[in-house]
């Protein structure tokens, strides 16, 4: 035993390691609050994390074998006694990172987590990522005007020049609508990474199938012309619920759609529903209750709440949110609407709560609870393929359903 360890040494019970491009999670659980310091160390670029007050645990010297050799950030961690009774977390980085370690109070299922998120110094370009994936040779190169080239063609005639014309230029509606001016969907997968959102009896874990259904989503609207969708996430991490509607924003998405498959009280319940924001209140504790349930999203996925919110609270007293909330009312009706067609409704009309990620004020927005995961037939149709394709396509046609009563503004420019 090293001294100035006893038997008050806090250990940690279990580590988890969560690779993804937009950010790898390193997870550290146990029974009481670690204390920790941080700095860096260049060339190479290293991480290095000193917790206080704990011993060396196989859970601990079994860090290493969880990093993968495919993480985008983490090369390597090392863990070993720095001193008596300071754990010495280094983790060698691939890249330049800034990371975020903060720690997180126990919630739901977890103890005291300490949490080191590990970002890349300069993160991706979302717009710039989207649109590369369709990045299409007719669609690159800009066609010339038609117009224009006639009149150039006359530069030489014999004829008596006319006073020079102003060049010919196309009007703004032709640039847009030559098949450059996608209609965008940012589709969230609920919940993710260490937030595993409901797990069904059979085990199924909602951030699973909201995932598989959000994948084949995204294919449906990707084959429309004109149409692409954004994935919020496409991997297994957790996205704090302010980033997934900074995420949308940022691209500029039309529309937003928060995909679920919750749990309730009662595993008789069932169905499929649509929510959209609240203003004030909800439509019944039902509504209210759900929205509580998917706000805790945060607390238990974990998000650094010193970490300024992107999507300005105050933007929210905008007199845009109460047409925006309206938009969304119409485009949840059209997909409940569709989703009528594949499962039994649980509610016929579109309920309303204060859903923290239908929070954009300027993108209509809806979360649409598939089916009920606690409910034993549905947790079992919700992992079959095919039901997962029949919902997405429902979706899809009851986002077209809307489009086509309400195309979005062309005078949101959008440059591709
Ligand atoms: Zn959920």
């Amino acid at each position: 035993l090293l001294p100035g360890l006893s038997a008050w040494a806090a250990s940690v019970r279990a580590t988890r390691v969560w690779p993804a491009a937009e950010y790898t999670r390193v997870t550290f659980e146990s029974d009481t609050a670690l204390r920790f310091s941080q700095f860096f160390v260049k060339s190479p670029e290293r991480l290095v994390v000193d917790i206080e007050g704990i011993e060396l645990s196989g859970e601990l010297t079994g860090l290493a074998a969880k990093v993968g050799l495919r993480d985008p950030y983490i090369e390597t961690v090392r863990v070993a006694y720095n001193r008596p009774g300071v754990v010495r977390v280094v983790f060698d980085l691939r890249t330049a990172v800034l990371p975020q370690v903060f720690v997180l109070p126990p919630v739901a299922q977890y103890g005291h987590r300490l949490v080191m998120d590990i970002h890349p110094a300069e993160p991706p370009d979302l717009l710039l990522t989207l649109l590369r994936q369709y990045e299409r040779p007719e669609a690159a190169a800009p066609t010339p005007a038609p117009s224009a080239a006639p009149a150039a063609s006359q530069k030489g005639a014999a004829a008596p020049a006319p006073a020079q014309p102003p060049p010919v230029r196309a009007p703004a509606s032709e640039t847009s609508n030559d098949g450059r001016r996608f209609i965008i969907v940012a589709i969230d997968p609920g919940h993710g990474g260490e937030d595993p959102g409901a797990i069904g009896r059979a085990g199924t874990k909602e951030k699973d199938v909201t995932l598989a259904i959000a994948r084949r989503l995204k294919q449906r609207i990707d084959a429309i012309p004109n149409m692409r969708a954004l994935l919020i996430r496409d991997e297994d991490y957790f996205v704090p619920l302010r980033d997934r509607v900074a995420k949308a924003r940022k691209v500029q998405a039309d529309l937003f759609v928060s995909v679920h498959a919750d749990a309730w009280l009662k595993p008789s319940a069932r169905g499929s529903s649509v929510f959209a924001l609240s203003e004030r209140g909800a439509t019944s504790e039902a509504a209210r209750w759900m929205a509580k349930k998917e706000n805790e999203s945060d607390l238990i996925g974990g998000a650094n709440l010193n970490v300024r919110d992107p999507v300005l609270a105050r933007t929210l007293l905008d007199l845009s949110l109460t047409a925006t909330i309206n938009d969304s009312l119409k485009l949840g009706r059209a997909v409940l609407t569709e989703l009528g067609g594949v499962n039994r409704l649980h509610k016929a009309s579109v309920e309303q709560a204060g859903f923290a990620v239908l929070k954009s004020p300027d993108i209509p927005s809806i979360l649409v609870e598939t089916a009920f995961i606690s409910n034993p037939d549905e947790e079992k149709r919700l992992g079959d393929g095919a039901y997962q394709d029949k919902m997405a396509a429902a979706i899809v046609a009851g986002i077209r359903r809307y489009l086509a009563k309400n195309p979005p503004l062309s005078n949101r420019p959008r440059v591709m």
